[in-house]
């Protein structure tokens, strides 16, 4: 037997989890998701992913057919189906089922699934000695047309940063907005330390609000150090003390080297280090619990 998959509010094997070729996530990429971590039983800042799921799909129009609350217990619900502890969930809501043309006031019912899957992790090498990234010449989306704040099915742009990236031999992309700020990475937000000063780009550079870069700022933030939402260009990147990447799926990764450049001393940073090892007790410590002898 293969996962079991909530689709539409019931749970089904994963051979039977089909949805319709007229389902408009998949002709438009018309729909919203969020990408999930559990760990050790408990799910990592759940409600902050359901809040930006719904903000996505009100920035779209898109009404989502169950509460925030029904949403999370959906969640839980698959997480025990599968017998799941340490996961990643991946939650999709589409406009549902239309005709051929794009206008979603024909899809009347939003199709809505959850995935709850074992973990693959980024080999342990990434973590040790860094990673080679390269900024490619895909820019990120404008937020006039589609906002990178709305986390959607259309993730063309960043796939074709992917796909530059791949080309130039590296595992991550980097991309600038349209003014040639830094922006963020394909699937990750980026922070640069410059005399002990950790910066990220501002929404405004348009950027998706990351779960996890939130979570690294509060951190910093705890242990004294400076943060600063603030437009950079690839120069001071080239120039930091210390670069890193931060996504739900790759937690913190260190970033070592840029566009042929080495960064600080071409090894992971003292900070990063630290913040990679607040990061992971914060992940043991709080979030949802999946099982009920877990709740206290
Ligand atoms: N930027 C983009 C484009 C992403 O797809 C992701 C992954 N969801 C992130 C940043 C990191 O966000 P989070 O920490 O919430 O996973």
């Amino acid at each position: 037997m293969g996962l079991r998959i909530l689709l539409n509010g019931k749970l089904v094997d994963e051979k039977d989890a089909k949805i319709s070729v007229f389902d408009h996530g998949l002709l438009y990429g018309d729909g919203v998701f969020e990408g999930i971590r559990a760990y050790n039983g408990r799910v990592f800042r759940l409600k902050e992913h359901i809040q930006r799921l719904y903000d996505s799909a009100n920035a779209i129009m898109l009404k989502i057919p169950v509460s925030q609350e029904k949403m999370i217990s959906e969640i839980l619900r698959t997480l025990r189906a599968n017998s799941l502890k340490d996961a990643y969930i991946r939650v999709v809501v589409t406009r549902g089922v239309g005709d051929l043309g794009l206008d979603p006031v024909k899809c009347p019912k939003p199709t809505y699934f959850i995935i709850a899957d074992k973990i693959i992790l980024y080999p342990k090498e990434f973590y040790e000695k860094g990673l080679k990234i390269a900024t490619v010449s895909v820019r990120r989306n404008i937020p006039e047309a589609i906002n990178p704040r709305i986390k959607s099915l259309n993730y063309l742009n960043n796939i074709l940063a992917k796909i530059e990236g791949r080309q130039r031999g590296v595992v991550e992309a980097l991309m600038l907005n349209r003014d040639g700020y830094v922006a963020e990475c394909t699937g990750d937000n980026i922070f640069i330390v410059k005399n002990e000063v950790i910066i990220t780009p501002p929404f405004s550079a348009g950027v998706l609000e990351g779960i996890t870069q939130n979570a690294v700022i509060e951190i910093a933030k705890k242990f004294g150090f400076k943060v600063k939402r603030e437009l950079f260009t690839r120069y001071c990147v080239f120039t930091a003390d210390e670069c890193f990447l931060t996504g739900t799926a790759a937690e913190i990764i260190p970033v070592v080297e840029v566009d042929g450049r080495q960064i600080g001393d071409g090894k992971p940073g003292k900070i990063t280090k630290k913040l990679i090892n607040e990061f992971r007790k914060l992940t043991k410590r709080g979030g949802t619990p999946i099982y009920k002898k877990l709740a206290s």
